[in-house]
C-alpha cells in the first residue's frame, strides 16, 4: 500500500522539501555518483538511441541514471542492484527510501494540480468522472487517514477485491482488511460483490474489518465488521503525510491469469516496479506530456496495474479507467470512448479486437479517432488479421501497432516494436525489439543458448531488470523452481519465441502449450494464425496419437456472417495451415465453437481444452480466473459431437 499517515499542516515538511527540490538533490548522494561515473553523465538524457546504447553497455549505470532521474526519493539507495538469479534473489535499490504515492502524485500537485489525473469511464457512456491530481491526492490522504485510523500499519496486506477466488486469496495474504464496493457494474448488468465478499469473509477469521464504498445506489446490509467507505473518508482530513517506504518493501501482490495452471501470488516492491512501469509507458508508447492514455485493460490485471495506474501516474498523464465492456452499449464503445474523451494512446487484448472485428467496420467509421497516435496489443498473441484490422481499420493505417510482450512476473513491458526508436519498421504480429536493458535468449531444451542469429527456442532473460517481480508470495522455493531453475542463471519465461535475421522475436505461444507431431514442435501461435476469412478466432491442442505421438485438434469460432458448410470450412483451414507451415500441422479434429474458455484477462485456457479432448474432466484444475464457466459446458458437448 502507498502508506501515508496524518497530519494536519496542509503542506507538510515532506512536500516542502519536495518543493524546494531538496528531496531529488539529497537522493543521488556522492556515494553513487561516485561508485557509478558514467551513471552521473547520463542523468537527463532521453535520446532513446543513446539509452537503448548505454543500457547494454553499463546496465547498472543506466538503471541508477534513471532512478535518479526519473523518481523522487526521500533517502539515496546504497547499492544499485543486489540479484542473483540463480538463486533467486532479486533486489533494487537498496537501502533507499521513497514513497509512490508521492512519485505518483505530490509532485504533479506541485507543478499541474489542476490536470486531469484519471478519467473514471463508467459503464454508462458519457458519464464520465474526471479526477484532478489535487483531488486524487486528497482522495488518498483521506483514505490513507482512515485506513491509519483503522489499525492498518506500515507492511499490512489489505486486500482489493476483483476475482471469485477471494477467500483463497485472502488466506493466502494474511489480509486483515479488504476494500471492496457494494456492487459491481459491468456491461450494464449489477454484479453483488459485496455478497461474494460477505460469504468469503465468513470463512476468514483474520479479516477485521471490510471497507465498502457505493458504487451504485443499492443498498447492503452492513455487518460489524463493514465500514462505510466514502461516509468514513468525508470525515477525515485531505492531508496525510507520506511514510518513507524502503525500495524493497512490498507494493502489492498480483496473481497470474492463471492460463496454465494454478495462479501465483507475484509480489512486487516499490521502487524497481515504479521506475520500470514509468519507463516503459515513456518509450514503448511513445507518451508526451498531456497525452491521454487509455489503457481498456481490468485493473485486477498487471495490465491494469502497471499501464492504467502506476506507469500514466508516474509520469503525469491523463489516464483512463474503462469500465465497461468492448460491445456495451454497442460494438462501438471503444471508439465512442476514444472520440468523446480525445484518447491518443490506446491499448487492449486481442481477444477484444477479434471480437470486433466480427461485428464489421461500420461500428469503428462511425467514430472520429483522429486523437489517436499508438495502438498496443497485449495478452496474447495477435493474428494477421486482427493485426491488419487494428492497423488499416481503427487506425486508419497511419498509427503504429505495438505488439507488447511482458507477463505479471516482468513488472512491465520487456518485448515491443519501438522501444528505442519511434519510427523503426514494425512487422505486423511481432513483439520484435527488447526493451532498455532486458537481454532476451533463446535456449534449446538442453539449456544451451542458441547464438545463430535465426533461432527457435525457449524465451529467457538473461540479466536482472527492476521490474521483475522479487518472489511467490509464502512459496520463494516456487519461484525459484518455475522461474530460475529451469535454465540455471537466467530468467524463464515459460513462452517460446523465434528470433529473425534481423534480430526481431516473435513469440510462439506457451512452451506448455506446444504440440509435438511426429516430432516436429510447433507452437499453437503459428497454427492458429490462419488465414480463413471465415474465422473469428480458434485455438488449437495437441491431443495422445497413437501414431504421430501428438495430433492437432482446432477449435474454431466463426465470424457472424460466415457463409461457409463445414467441409468448405475444413478444406480451407487444412490448405491454410499446410501452406503457411507444413501439412503435417493441419488439424485432424475441427470443433465449432460458439466461443472459448478464457481467463477473466480474456486468455483462451488451452489446458481446459486438453483436458475436454483427453476427456479428463476431473482434472480441470484451478477455474477461478475462468470468466464464463458455461463456455466449458459447451465444449464438452460440441466435443462429444466432433469425435
Ligand atoms: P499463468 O501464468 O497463471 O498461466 P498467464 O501467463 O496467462 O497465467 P499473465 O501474466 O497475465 O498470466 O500473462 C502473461 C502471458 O501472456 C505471457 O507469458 C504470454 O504467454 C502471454 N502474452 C502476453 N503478451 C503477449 C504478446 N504480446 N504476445 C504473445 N503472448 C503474450
Ligand atoms: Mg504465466
Amino acid at each position: 500500500m502507498w502508506l501515508r499517515c496524518t497530519s494536519r499542516r496542509l503542506l507538510t515538511p515532506f512536500n516542502r522539501a519536495l518543493k524546494h527540490g531538496r528531496l531529488n538533490a539529497s537522493s543521488w548522494s556522492g556515494k553513487v555518483a561516485a561508485v557509478m561515473p558514467e551513471a552521473a553523465g547520463f542523468q537527463g538524457v532521453t535520446d532513446r538511441a543513446t539509452l537503448q546504447e548505454f543500457s547494454h553497455a553499463h546496465s547498472d549505470s543506466f538503471w541508477a541514471a534513471m532512478a535518479n532521474h526519473r523518481l523522487t526519493w526521500t533517502s539515496a539507495y546504497d547499492t544499485v542492484q543486489d540479484c542473483d538469479l540463480r538463486r533467486g534473489k532479486v533486489k533494487w535499490f537498496v537501502g533507499g527510501k521513497l514513497n509512490v504515492s508521492v512519485n505518483c502524485l505530490d509532485r504533479h500537485v506541485l507543478t499541474c494540480p489542476d490536470r486531469v489525473a484519471l478519467i473514471w469511464e463508467r459503464d454508462e457512456p458519457g458519464a464520465e468522472v474526471k479526477v484532478t491530481y489535487r483531488e486524487l491526492l486528497e482522495m488518498t490522504c483521506r483514505l490513507g487517514n482512515l485506513l491509519r485510523r483503522r489499525g492498518v500499519k506500515k507492511g499490512d496486506c489489505v486486500t482489493i477485491y476483483i476475482s471469485d477466488a477471494l477467500a483463497e486469496r485472502i488466506r493466502d495474504a494474511n489480509s486483515s482488511t479488504v476494500i471492496t464496493v457494494n456492487q459491481g457494474v459491468r456491461g450494464g448488468k449489477m454484479i453483488d460483490l459485496k455478497k461474494t465478499v460477505d460469504a468469503a469473509v465468513d470463512t476468514c477469521p483474520n479479516v477485521r474489518q471490510v471497507f465498502v464504498a457505493m458504487r451504485t445506489e443499492t443498498p447492503v446490509v452492513m455487518k460489524d465488521r463493514d465500514v462505510a467507505m466514502e461516509e468514513e473518508m468525508a470525515h477525515e482530513e485531505a492531508v496525510c503525510e507520506p511514510a518513507a517506504m524502503d525500495s524493497e518493501d512490498v507494493l502489492f501482490m498480483l496473481y497470474t491469469s492463471g492460463s496454465t495452471g494454478k495462479p501465483k501470488g507475484l509480489v512486487h516492491t516499490q521502487a524497481g516496479y515504479l521506475l520500470y512501469a514509468s519507463l516503459t509507458h515513456k518509450y514503448v508508447f511513445d507518451y508526451h506530456d498531456g497525452d491521454v492514455f487509455g489503457c481498456v485493460a481490468d485493473i485486477g490485471w498487471i495490465t491494469g496495474h502497471s499501464y492504467c495506474v502506476y506507469g500514466p501516474l508516474a509520469n503525469g498523464a491523463t489516464t483512463v479507467l474503462f469500465e465497461s465492456t468492448p460491445i456495451y452499449p454497442d460494438p462501438g464503445r471503444y471508439w465512442e470512448t476514444v472520440q468523446r474523451l480525445q484518447i491518443n494512446q490506446f491499448y487492449g487484448a486481442p481477444t477484444a479486437i477479434r471480437l470486433l472485428l466480427k461485428y464489421g467496420d461500420q461500428w469503428v467509421h462511425k467514430y472520429d479517432r483522429s486523437s489517436l497516435k499508438t495502438l498496443g496489443s497485449v495478452g496474447e498473441p495477435i493474428n494477421t488479421e486482427a493485426w491488419e484490422w487494428y492497423h488499416k481499420v481503427v487506425g486508419d493505417g497511419r498509427c503504429p501497432i505495438v505488439d507488447t510482450w511482458w507477463q505479471t512476473e516482468t513488472g512491465g513491458i520487456c518485448i515491443a516494436p519501438r522501444p528505442s526508436d519511434p519510427d523503426a519498421e514494425i512487422v505486423p504480429g511481432m513483439a520484435m525489439r527488447p526493451f532498455f536493458g532486458i537481454k532476451p535468449v533463446l535456449v534449446d531444451n538442453e539449456g544451451e543458448e542458441l547464438t545463430s542469429k535465426s533461432a527457435s527456442g525457449a524465451l529467457c532473460i538473461a540479466q536482472p531488470w527492476p521490474g521483475m517481480a522479487r518472489t511467490i508470495h509464502n512459496n520463494h522455493q516456487r519461484f525459484i523452481e518455475t522461474y530460475c531453475q529451469p535454465f540455471p542463471g537466467y530468467f524463464f519465461t515459460g513462452d517460446g519465441a523465434s528470433r529473425t535475421e534481423e534480430g526481431y522475436y516473435q513469440i510462439t505461444g506457451r512452451l506448455d502449450d506446444v504440440i509435438n507431431v511426429s516430432g516436429h514442435r510447433i507452437g499453437t501461435a503459428e497454427i492458429e494464425d490462419n488465414h480463413c476469412s471465415a474465422v473469428a478466432e480458434s485455438a488449437v491442442i495437441g491431443y495422445t496419437h497413437d501414431i504421430k505421438g501428438q495430433g492437432v485438434y482446432a477449435f474454431v469460432v466463426l465470424k457472424k456472417e460466415a457463409d461457409i458448410t463445414e467441409p468448405e470450412l475444413r478444406q480451407q483451414l487444412k490448405d491454410s495451415v499446410s501452406k503457411s507451415i507444413a501439412k503435417y500441422a493441419s488439424p485432424d479434429y475441427i470443433q465449432i465453437a460458439q466461443r472459448l474458455p478464457k481467463t477473466r484477462s480474456g486468455k483462451i485456457m488451452r489446458r481446459v481444452l486438453r483436458n475436454v479432448v483427453e476427456r479428463d474432466l476431473e482434472g480441470l484444475g484451478d477455474l477461478s480466473t475462468l470468466d464464463d464457466p458455461t463456455a466449458v459446458q459447451e465444449i464438452i458437448q460440441g466435443h462429444q459431437a466432433t469425435t
